[in-house]
């Protein structure tokens, strides 16, 4: 998933022409006094912290400063702070705006209704959840015509805007709409978006892009959230691999079998360090590419657990059996295998003439990928 700090989503609305106060990006408490002495950002001034949780205004995240050395005060504080988790890098400072009313607006997937969905709220600034049903105003949006001019106009009702307002809402809601669109975005929040005079300003961006579009945005390549190299390897390849601690690699078919397979080494107080999931597949070649970034891992251990049911034993021995040849020597590793299912006759042989005996009963098998990940013989 490819969530966008603030900061990023707002360079967003800035290409889109959505209003937003004047702001720049500090990484240090010199950069941020730099921003606001060089009048890249009047004063008085907000200090955001860049993190991706939400919240921050309630979490001391967000700072007021009048002047140069409370600017300093602020970044400081905020850069020193561990925010649920994610240390603070990065600050946003903006022009601190006069504001008359706090709104909310989005544009998100329905996904149950399979339609992007207009979100507006007249209690903005506080998180959505918190907010009443019946003061939530929600509409399903035909994504050819697009948003429609009738569908905006009941927008600005619901927030209670008339006049310069409702025009202002109507041209930003057009820009949020082809933001939504172009950027391949599967969320766009403006929580809050201030009524200033007669204007509207987004003081707060969030932004989320469509994994499924990811490879649409190489600019976001290096945001993507922390892949392992060999995650990223394998995502790039569409093979479902993690890496967790341990030193015993599970590989199975499913996410059902695999999430089992986890848990049962645990219980026999193995320690599963990656897992990979075929899925449905047991074609060879992917069976093998996935087998070799398996090896790449270096686990002590490797539990195969295959359950044919779509897929066929055979093929997919056929393909670990191939695999097998091409690791590296010093990548080798015991593996200890169950198949059943679908062609397990075929499957159980292939494998016992590659020298890997199959383990009909998953406790035993377990027992044995414990043993060999601990050095003993599997
Ligand atoms: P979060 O959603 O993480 O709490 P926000 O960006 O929404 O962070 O900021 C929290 C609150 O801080 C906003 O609801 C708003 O009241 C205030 N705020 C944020 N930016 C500004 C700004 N530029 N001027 C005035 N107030 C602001
Ligand atoms: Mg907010």
């Amino acid at each position: 998933m490819v969530k966008l700090a603030e900061w990023r989503g707002k360079e967003l609305f800035r290409k889109y022409g959505i209003p937003l106060p004047k702001g720049q990006v500090a990484r240090s408490a010199d950069e941020a006094v730099r921003a606001v002495t060089s009048g890249a950002v009047p004063l008085p001034c907000v200090v955001k912290a860049q993190v991706l949780a939400g919240g921050r205004g309630k979490g001391g995240a967000v700072r007021f400063a009048n002047t140069a050395e409370e600017v300093r005060a602020a970044a400081e504080g905020i850069l020193a702070l561990e925010f649920k988790g994610e240390r603070v890098k990065e600050l946003l400072l903006e022009g601190k705006v006069a504001i008359a009313r706090e709104l909310y607006v989005s544009l998100a997937l329905d996904r149950s209704a399979r339609l992007p969905v207009l979100i507006a709220s007249g209690q903005g600034g506080v998180e959505i959840e918190s907010v009443d049903d019946a003061a939530i105003d929600r509409q399903l949006v035909d994504p050819f015509p697009g948003l429609a001019a009738y569908e905006r106009r009941r927008a600005a009702r619901a927030l209670g805007l008339s006049g310069p307002a409702a025009k202002a809402l109507d041209g930003l809601l057009v820009a949020l709409w082809e933001l939504f669109q172009r950027e391949d975005a599967e969320l766009v929040e403006i929580n809050p978006l201030a009524v200033v005079g007669d204007g509207l300003i987004a003081l707060d961006a969030k932004v989320i892009i469509e994994d499924d579009a990811a490879f649409r945005h190489p600019e976001y390549a290096e945001i993507r959230d922390d892949r392992t190299p060999l995650e990223e390897i394998a995502r790039e390849k569409e093979i479902a691999f993690v890496q967790l601690d341990g030193n015993i690699g599970v590989i199975a078919n499913g996410a059902g079998i695999t999430m089992a397979t986890l848990d049962v080494l645990k219980e026999f107080g193995g320690n599963p360090g990656v897992f990979l999931d075929l899925g449905g597949t047991d074609d060879p070649r992917k069976v093998t590419e996935a087998f070799l970034l398996m090896a790449r891992a270096r686990p002590k251990a490797v539990l195969l657990n295959i359950f044919g049911g779509v897929t066929r034993c055979d093929t997919v021995a056929k393909g670990l059996v191939e695999a097998m040849t091409q690791v590296p020597a010093s990548e080798r590793f015991p593996l200890i295998a169950r198949i059943r299912g679908n062609n397990e006759k075929e499957g159980i042989e292939i494998l016992r003439a590659a020298g890997v005996a199959s383990v009909p009963d998953l406790k035993s098998c377990a027992q044995a990928a414990v043993a060999a990940a601990a050095g003993g013989r599997p």
